[in-house]
């Protein structure tokens, strides 16, 4: 093995194998396949049709403790397990990968495609751009928000009878109505499609949402930490006559069309969707929804491709799907249902499907069973833990380590006190909260070159005395799948045992309830606490009918509780819920806990400072 520097000369010394050979040998038919250049392509959905009738593959998920600056390695692992199932053990195996983000490639985490010898090629396509699918959920989020804009000016400056003749214009002195307005028509009680017949009362309800500018709960997006755009002010320009307000912008991929990109089924379920999410409140109290805005199958068009996964492949050159993205503290960050169910049918009953959840199982791993496996139905088998002795050392007490910053001697020499503590803490924590679901856990413990024998033991014999099926040291960074061969044989055997899967709550619970068993049961709050616009949000989802939705909880990752700082396992909090939103077209609830932001910001040294291209050769340089 010739030891490169960094992740990406060792993707680039990997020249990908073609991606139509590639999906000739997974089983795919040419016309299934859409290629974006020569090592990606998008993966038509009529696959699944042709393949309804195969079983099944065994579905592993791919968790981790609570993340520390340290890094975990979540995407490294599970790239080094598919390459090991693969290449080493000879089951078929497939990864299902999120798109990264703008945010952190450009921020402060880097990329993710994994790192070292366990990697998605070719690394700079796969972090920049891919085929395009955040640049559709920016369009097509924002095309909501300027619609939005737009008919409230409209609505503003505009008689009735103005308004009607514009929605519903004359064509060869003939008014017709559109597909989407008699749908609106319909949801209005007003079941007449002859436009000539609407009375003056009903045209005046039929041209005005009549939205509450102070009840816009729609956003604008971007993909890049841009802290100044988290509260801004639309509509100064005098052409806008007035209609100023405050809004702001949430990153791209923490928006509700990502996430309903990542849990719908199919291309109707998308559609349906994405016409009821709901953007704001009427004055007089009723949701306003992308189909009322009449914008509905636009946006469905915007987002026709985004909706295929896109093949790639790892360093071995075993099949990767990337599909919907990261942020599971302020979004879902799981991967799409959609990959998932392609590939558990490519890989047939004895392979694997990998999938990761973001962050620690807290987060991911709770909103990858109670939202994901809830829209999806599919039941996972095993569920792999990933930490590292770096970060259990963190948690077990060892100092705070900045960004950048060399790191303390606790984290380089030998400890096994520092180490031990952490796997009792937060370590055991993780292993009990992934059994409250019922499913084997295997705890992976992701080497880095400091770690001694003394440490690596340790953390197996703890973890397996705190429940673990299994727990074994993984060498992919340094090796590729072959040093990831005792993980593949543990997550085969432990997929071999019964997985006795269950929700954490009864969907019909009263939202409130929800909330507080997630808080207790999975962050250990002795109770949750909420804000008097939190209350009464609840209230008002309730009486419009979103009671019984699941909830993604935007917390941060950095601990168990809602203070960054508390690490290990915090105990003693009440977890304070500032506010509520619904997103009714990705089907859930979503509390903002504490101080918790859905726009990212930048440091003073980001990782842009280190990317560079070659105008001559065209290579990046400084991705990671
Ligand atoms: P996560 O998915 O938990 O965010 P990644 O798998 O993306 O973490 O890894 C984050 C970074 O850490 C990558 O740059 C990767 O190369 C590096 N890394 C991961 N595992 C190791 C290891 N065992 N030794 C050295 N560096 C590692």
């Amino acid at each position: 093995v010739i030891l490169f520097s960094n992740d990406i000369e060792i993707s680039r010394a990997q020249t990908p194998k073609p991606v139509d050979q590639l999906a000739e040998e997974i089983g795919l038919l040419p016309e299934e396949l859409e290629a974006y250049g020569r090592s990606k392509a998008k993966v038509r959905l009529s696959l699944l049709d042709r393949l309804h009738k195969q079983p099944d593959g065994k579905y592993v998920l791919v968790a981790g403790i609570t993340p520390t600056p340290l890094g975990e390695g979540k995407s490294t692992v599970t790239i080094g397990l598919v390459q090991a199932l693969s290449a080493h053990l000879k089951l078929n195996s497939f990864a299902c990968l999120r798109q990264p983000s703008q945010g952190p490639t450009f921020g402060v985490k880097g990329g993710a495609a994994g790192g070292g010898y366990a990697q998605v090629i070719p690394m700079e396509e796969f972090n920049l751009h891919l085929t395009g699918d955040i640049h559709a959920i920016t369009a097509a989020n924002n095309l909501v928000a300027a619609a939005i804009d737009a008919r409230m000016l409209h609505e503003a400056t505009q008689s009735d009878k103005a308004l009607f003749n514009r929605l519903v214009p004359s064509v060869n002195g003939v008014r017709r109505f559109s597909p989407i307005q008699i749908s609106r028509l319909c949801r209005l009680g007003i079941n007449k499609i002859d436009p000539a017949s609407l009375t003056p009362q009903e045209v005046s309800t039929f041209v005005r949402l009549d939205l509450d500018p102070s009840k816009i709960t729609w956003q604008r997006v971007v993909d890049t930490n841009d802290r100044f755009l988290r509260k801004i002010t639309v509509g100064q320009a005098s052409t806008e006559k007035g209609q100023i307000r405050e809004t702001g912008f949430d990153i791209a991929v923490a928006s509700e069309i990502m996430a309903i990109l990542a849990l719908a089924d199919s291309l109707v379920d998308m559609k349906n969707r994405l016409a009821r999410m709901v953007v704001g409140t009427s004055r007089s109290g009723q949701p306003v929804t992308a189909e009322d805005l009449g914008v509905s199958g636009a946006l469905a068009v915007l987002m026709k491709d985004a909706i295929k996964p896109t093949l790639m492949q790892t360093l071995e050159g075993t099949p990767v799907f990337v599909h919907a993205g990261p942020f599971a503290n302020i979004a879902h960050g799981n991967s799409s249902v959609l990959a998932d169910k392609l590939a558990l049918k490519l890989v047939g009953c004895d392979g694997f499907v990998v999938t990761e959840a973001g962050f620690g199982a807290d987060i991911g791993m709770e909103k990858f069973f109670n939202i994901k496996c809830r829209a999806s139905g599919l039941r996972p088998n095993v569920v792999v833990l990933v930490a590292t002795v770096r970060a259990l050392k963190m948690h077990g007490g060892g100092p705070n380590v900045s960004a950048g910053a060399p790191l303390p001697k606790e984290y380089i020499d030998e400890n096994l006190s520092l180490v031990a503590g952490g796997c009792r803490s937060n370590l055991r924590k993780q292993i009990q909260i992934a059994q409250l679901f019922g499913v084997p856990v295997v705890v992976a413990l992701n080497v880095f070159k400091t770690d001694t024998q003394a440490e690596i033991d340790l953390v197996c014999e703890i973890a397996k005395e705190c429940g673990a099926s299994n727990a074994v040291p993984c060498h992919h960074w340094s090796q590729g799948g072959r040093g990831s061969l005792e993980l593949a044989q543990a997550v085969n055997e432990a997929a071999s045992r019964p997985s006795h899967f269950k929700f954490l709550y009864n969907i019909e619970m009263p939202i409130v309830e929800k909330i507080r068993t997630i808080a207790q049961q999975v962050y250990g709050a002795d109770d949750i606490e909420l804000s008097p616009e939190a209350k009464a949000k609840i209230d008002y989802y309730n009486q419009q009918g979103y009671g019984s939705l699941p909830i993604c909880m935007a917390k941060t990752h950095l601990s168990l509780s809602h203070m960054p700082d508390k690490k290990g396992v915090p105990t003693g909090f009440v977890l304070p819920i500032r506010d509520v939103r619904a997103s009714i077209g990705a089907g859930f609830i979503f509390p903002l806990v504490g101080t918790m932001s859905t726009m990212p910001g930048l440091p003073t040294r980001p990782c842009f400072y280190d990317i560079d291209l070659d105008p001559v050769t065209e290579e990046i340089t400084g991705l990671f």
